[in-house]
């Protein structure tokens, strides 16, 4: 019977995962952190630290700054520096607090012993202020507060749970070592994630390039399942090996075969997804008092003599963790934070880490190079590849010619910036590049529209004079 997958588009890269034979590895403590106030999706957070504290690693040094927004914790002990703009990966400044490191002493009431601990309170108002205080976010790219994604707003109801386990992305194996080495705790955090959306039914979506997870996940399900009725109704699915399997929108079609409409959220369809890193941390926190202070990155490329998979201290410089994996190489041009295909390119390797980083990749000139650009012969191939249904060339000429309305009109919003229609074309245009653009002007004007409907709204609102 073929495997489960969704319905437009996609392509098939190749997925060079190097590095999946490599078990995770505790990266040692850098001389210095650097934890950036901006590493989720909304509002970036406020420290409640100042320059000269001695803090100790899981201790709160910043508060969320709204309503979307997460706490952010010391990821070791030492004592504060600075606070104040450094440069990210992309070379932008962010709200940054620099914490000199003196050790890994933590604050009381972290279990950090290996213990796994099973059976967790039935009481949801408990779990989620610890996911929230925690300051869990979405590991699988868009970094979104959990504590958000998992209170439906009135009127929707979740009827299943996602945990995306796709690790879609050529050459990152991050989650794949999660599957194999951490399993359990990744399914007693699905388990808990569950319980709090009041669903019956989660599945945990793994591609079919990862037997092996496929066949270790079903058996911890299993044994769990043995355990307590709160692991009943968690299954394991295979899917086809495709990019981008693991889109968020993608994954619900192929498991749930449901369309999220178009600005709309997957529980606007009754789904939830989660990343399988995420899992993890909602595990940490809630079964072990442990906050996000560290993630698991893939350290990748062709040209290094060793591949590597790391946990590594949130704040970490860049530049650190490579010299920790080996350095770079003399045939290194680019490192790109996260995959070939989504990820960003770091221009400043001083940048630290943030809790989203899920990789970084190191690439030769070789493969950096671009095939010489024409002209588009019209062939349809970025359309076929495009996951959302979108008509990519259109999109392209819309953004050079500034069409705003046309870019809306025909939904430049809605893509999710996958690089499949790049990736496809023979003419070698920018697609991606361009389109991203088009993008934020749409999405530019879609926000200041809804900021002057508010501000209409609240005039008429008022008592007449
Ligand atoms: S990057 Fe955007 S336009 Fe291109 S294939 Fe992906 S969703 Fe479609
Ligand atoms: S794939 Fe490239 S050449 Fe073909 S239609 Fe799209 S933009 Fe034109």
């Amino acid at each position: 019977m073929s495997k489960r997958t969704f319905s437009i588009g996609g392509i098939h890269p190749h997925d060079n995962k190097i590095s999946r034979e490599c078990p995770i590895e505790i990266l040692p403590l850098p001389p210095v952190v650097y934890v950036s106030m901006s590493q989720h999706i909304g509002a970036p957070a406020k420290p409640v630290v100042a320059v000269g504290d001695k803090v100790k690693a899981g201790q709160v040094i910043a508060e969320p700054g709204g309503f979307v927004s997460a706490f952010i914790h010391s990821p070791v002990s030492g004592t504060v520096k600075s606070i104040g703009p450094v440069k990210d990966l992309a070379g932008n400044g962010q709200n940054t607090v620099e914490i000199a490191v003196e050790g890994d002493e933590w604050v009381e009431g972290v279990d950090l012993s290996g213990d796994i601990v099973r059976d967790f309170p039935d009481d949801n108002a408990a779990i989620m202020d610890k996911i929230r205080l925690g300051g869990i976010v979405g590991l699988g790219g868009a970094t979104f507060p959990t504590q958000v994604k998992l209170s439906p707003p009135p009127g929707k109801k979740c009827e299943m749970l996602i945990i995306n386990g796709c690790e879609c992305e050529p050459y990152l194996t991050c989650n794949y070592r999660y599957m194999l080495e951490r399993a359990e705790q990744v399914v007693i955090g699905t388990a808990i994630i569950k319980q709090v959306l009041g669903v019956d039914k989660a599945t945990i979506a793994i591609e079919d390039n990862k037997p092996e997870d496929i066949a270790h996940m079903e058996e911890v399900v299993r044994t769990l399942a043995a355990h307590s009725p709160k692991y009943a109704g968690i299954t394991v699915l295979a899917m086809q090996t495709k990019y981008p399997e693991g889109g968020e929108k993608q994954l619900i079609d192929a498991v749930m075969h449901r369309q999220v409409p178009s600005g709309g959220l997957p529980i606007d369809v009754g789904a939830v997804v989660q990343n399988v890193a995420t899992a993890f941390a909602v595990y940490e926190a809630v079964q072990k008092n442990k906050p996000l202070v560290s993630n698991t990155m893939t350290v990748t490329g062709n040209c290094l003599p060793v591949q590597h998979n790391c946990e590594v201290r949130i704040g970490t410089p860049i530049s650190f963790v490579l010299e920790r994996c080996g350095g770079l190489p003399d045939s290194a041009a680019k490192v790109i934070s996260g995959g070939p295909m989504m990820g960003k390119a770091v221009s400043n390797l001083d940048a630290a880490t943030v809790k989203g980083t899920s990789g970084l990749l190191v690439l030769t000139e070789e493969q950096t190079r671009r095939m010489p650009e024409t002209h588009c012969i019209r062939c349809g191939k970025c359309s076929d590849a495009c996951p959302m249904g979108l008509e990519p060339f259109l999109l392209f000429r819309f953004t050079k010619a500034g069409m705003s309305d046309e870019l809306e009109a025909n939904a430049a919003q809605d893509c999710i910036e996958c690089g499949c229609c790049l990736y496809s074309c023979p003419a070698g245009l920018p697609l991606l590049d361009i389109i991203r653009t088009g993008k934020q002007q749409v999405m530019g004007i879609i926000k200041a529209r809804a900021a002057a409907a508010k501000a209409a709204a609240a005039v008429a609102g008022q008592p007449a004079k």
